[in-house]
């Protein structure tokens, strides 16, 4: 990752200020200012910097007045706020710590104080991405791991009812895996799965396509927007790649190859599913898919 990756934006009311913290902070990070508190709030629900360097002392509206609008908004709450002072006055520095302050600079600037001071934070914001990134992944096939599934579900079935879409929630199991880890042994199957995961996202195109490793053998994918025509041709084209990629299974009892099966379930908007009642739905028609001979699709709106 580059150090431009990361965005700072700048919030003073002097122009003196804001054209030193830029020359300090020009090579470290993509550069934002804002010269109001009203700009400031604004600017960091459009471009969510990671860290915001905030005056504590402007005409309109104060430091502390816009840390609080941004510490309430869902969309700005998780930025980084240093605050840039020319109070040292120790209650006041206790008051922008108890308003979510990660840290101050003094004014006059101190350039190697503010330089240290900044990439220190960046480098935090950036291993702490890093972290909830890992966190949400499963370790083995690279795709997102079931908490992520529970968190993006979750705001995929209140995003379809918000926006009155169609989605579509798919469960997808590898045929006769227990047969395949039998034979091959465990490290074999561990591959299997890679090769599996990888083929569901390739074949998933747009941004807000879903995937997941469910646990075991099993997968999630989530289409959103999605009907039940759109879904279906997804789907069975996913099913279609896994059999062309002709990962050998000697022991299905249905090819000689590596087979899927899914089944999978489209909401409207006027449904109001819990994510566990979507996922047991999905599970009923997997279980057709298999009971119908495997390496297929079973779908339905419900
Ligand atoms: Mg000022």
């Amino acid at each position: 990752m580059g150090r431009l990756d990361q965005k700072v934006l700048i919030v003073d009311d002097e122009k003196a200020n804001r054209k030193i913290l830029k020359e300090l902070l020009q090579e470290e990070a993509t550069i934002i200012f804002a010269k109001n508190g009203e700009q400031a709030v604004e600017l960091a629900k459009k471009h969510v910097p990671d860290l915001i360097l905030l005056d504590v002392v402007m005409p309109d509206k104060s430091g502390f007045e816009v840390i609080e609008e941004i510490k309430n908004n869902p969309i700005t709450m998780a930025i980084s706020v240093i605050f840039v002072t020319g109070l040292a006055n120790s209650d006041d520095e206790e008051r922008g710590f108890d308003l979510g302050g990660c840290d101050y600079i003094y004014k006059p600037f101190k350039a190697n104080i503010v330089i240290a001071r900044v990439l220190m934070h960046l480098e935090l914001i950036r291993q702490r991405k890093m972290l909830d990134k890992f966190a949400h992944l499963d370790a083995l096939t690279g795709i997102s791991n079931r908490r992520k599934l529970d968190i993006v579900l979750k705001d995929e079935i209140a995003a379809n009812k918000r926006d009155q879409k169609q989605l579509a929630v798919a469960l997808i199991d590898v045929d006769f895996f227990k047969q395949y880890n039998d034979h091959y042994g465990h490290g074999a199957g561990d591959i299997a799965l890679k090769k599996v995961a990888t083929t569901i996202r390739e074949n998933l195109h747009r941004p807000r396509d879903f995937s997941a490793r469910y646990g075991g053998e099993e997968f999630v994918v989530l289409l959103p927007d999605s009907d039940l025509a759109g879904a279906t041709l997804v789907l069975n084209n996913m099913l279609q790649a896994v059999e062309d990629k002709e990962f050998p299974h000697e022991f299905s009892k249905i090819s000689d190859h590596l087979t899927i099966s899914i089944g999978a379930v489209v909401i409207d908007d006027n449904q109001s599913n819990t994510q566990e009642e979507v996922l047991l739905s999905a599970d009923k028609l997997l279980y057709q898919a298999k009971k119908n001979g495997r390496n297929r699709l079973v779908i339905e709106c419900i």
